[in-house]
Parts: structure tokens; sequence; C-alpha cells
């Protein structure tokens, strides 16, 4: 930690800006756009790399969360992020540290009501990594969408003093998001993930027919429902922001969890105003 405050201490006296993109690695193609968009916005790029225990629950799969320290060096020398921030467990959390950061309503909705305390870890990791790297900007990925209004709120409610970077999702080519727990999927069930990505087609296709956000959700779900090998959590059409209901004028964000085998996934679709039918 020490460290890396010494290391950003020269580029911070001459004025440089830091860009930070938090991940778990295991690192895919998604992980990478968020590093370019990093290296587009900021002179000097840290990228953290830390499974941060604090934001799996019991039971969930925080000991065999994929890790691949060697390969993620590799993917990101490519990438010519300038730091790689690699901290251990012990080093984040002290044995005896007992402050952390709630995440509040927004953390207990969706996401939240399924995985009771994860967007608390989600804050106090990321409210830590912001004290440390103290970055100009930090980038996140849209794969996340209740993370990202999370943070948001994190940002705003505590007064960071930096810019929050929305990527887009970046997809396999059949419409599958990627993510580091796709690794988890055999064959069969890579196929049967495609669900998901199936399922938010339908609602779109159903908002810009009919503009009917009850309707949308009852066939995103009949979707899932009626898909091979896979158990839908929730699918439901929401607020971007707030993960309430919609604004009746305003963007919906299609938003779907379902487990493939013992894979939980999660991805989302965001709906401009202009393509709400009805
Ligand atoms: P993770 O390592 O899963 O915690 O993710 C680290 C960051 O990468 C988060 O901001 C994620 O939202 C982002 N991310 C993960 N998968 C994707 C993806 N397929 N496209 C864009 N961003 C992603």
């Amino acid at each position: 930690m020490e460290e890396l405050r010494a290391v950003l201490s020269q580029p911070r006296r001459e004025g440089l800006t830091v860009g930070l993109v938090p991940t778990m690695g295991a690192l895919h193609e998604g992980h990478l756009s968020l590093v370019r968009r990093a290296r587009h916005l900021s002179d000097v790029v840290v990228v953290s790399v830390f499974v941060n225990p604090l934001q799996f629950g019991e039971g969930e799969d925080f000991e065999h969360y994929p890790r691949d320290t060697e390969g993620d060096l590799e993917l990101l020398e490519g990438e010519r992020s300038d730091v790689v921030f690699l901290p251990s467990v012990d080093a984040m959390y002290p044995p005896d540290a007992t402050i952390g950061v709630a995440a509040g309503s927004l953390g207990d909705v969706y996401e939240g009501a399924d995985r009771p305390g994860h967007f608390d870890g989600v804050c106090t990791v990321v409210t830590k990594l912001f004290n440390i790297v103290e970055p100009d900007f930090a980038v996140f990925g849209q794969k996340d969408a209740q993370q990202v209004a999370v943070l948001k709120r994190l940002v705003r409610d505590l007064d960071f003093s930096l810019d929050l970077v929305v990527a887009p999702i970046v997809r396999e080519t059949d419409g599958l998001a990627m993510s580091s727990r796709n690794f988890y999927l055999s064959a069969e069930q890579r196929h049967q993930a495609l669900a998901l990505s199936g399922c938010l087609a339908r609602g779109r296709d159903e908002l810009s027919r009919s503009g009917d956000l009850q309707s949308a959700e009852k066939l995103m779900l009949a979707y899932l429902e009626d898909a091979e090998g896979v158990d839908p959590a929730y699918a439901a059409a929401v607020d971007p922001n707030t993960f309430d209901a919609p604004d009746p004028a305003g963007p919906v964000l299609l938003v779907v969890a379902a487990m493939v085998g013992s894979t939980r996934l999660i991805d989302n679709l965001l709906i401009e105003a202009v393509d709400r039918g009805g």
C-alpha cells in the first residue's frame, strides 16, 4: 500500500492524471475494455486485482473464484497498464478492522436481496481503493449495473472527488456477457447461459412493441422458466439509478439473474426512453 502510494507520488507531483480499474482478476476482454478506457482518459493507469472476501456471502464461491495472476499480468502487459495493485487480504483488512461502508437501501434489492451484505463489501473495498489510489477517474463496467448505481451514490454521498466512468458490456459473439464466472460453465451450460441475453432481447422487443413494463417482465421470466438448465432469480424492468419502478418517460433497465447449474450469472440491457413503445 505504501509502495503504491510512493509509486504514484511522482506522477502526481508532475500533475499527471490517474485512472483506476478495480477488478477481481481472471481477466477477460470485458476487463481489458475498461483498461483501454482508463488509458484513453488518464496518464497513469492503475489496475487492482483483488478477490474481495467482504463481497462474498456464506456458501458463495470466494474459495473457488477463478484466480490466475500470471495470466492477468500477461494480459495487462499487453494493455500498457502502468501499475498493477495486488494486495493480500491481510493487507487490505487488518484482522482487527471494525469499520466498513454501508450501501444503504439500494444495496438491499435485486442482487442485494439475493446476496445480503454484498454491496456493503463492494462499497468498503472501493472506498479503500479510492483512498489508496486517489484516482481522477475510476472505470467500472455496465455489466454490473446495480454496482454502478450503488457506486455512483457512494461517490456522491461520501464526496469523492473523481469521475466515475461506466463502460459498456462486452459480449461474446453469440451474446453471452463476458464474466469471470463463465469459466465455471461446462460446454452445455455455456449454451444454456444464452437464456440470459435471450430473455433481455425478449423484454426489449416487448417494450418496443407495447411499452408495457409488466408484460415485458412477465415474458422475460417465462422465457427463463422455459429455458433448460436455468433457474431464474429475477427478471425485471427498473429505473437504472434507483432500481425502483422506472419513470414513465425515462430509460428502463432490464435486469436478469439466474443460476446455470451452480453458477450465478447476471446480465442487463439499458433501453432508452425513445425505444419504449406503446
Ligand atoms: P469483476 O472482476 O467481475 O469484479 O469486474 C471488474 C470490473 O469489470 C467491473 O467494473 C465489472 O463491471 C467489469 N466487467 C466485468 N465483465 C464485464 C463485461 N463483460 N463488460 C464490461 N465490463 C465488465
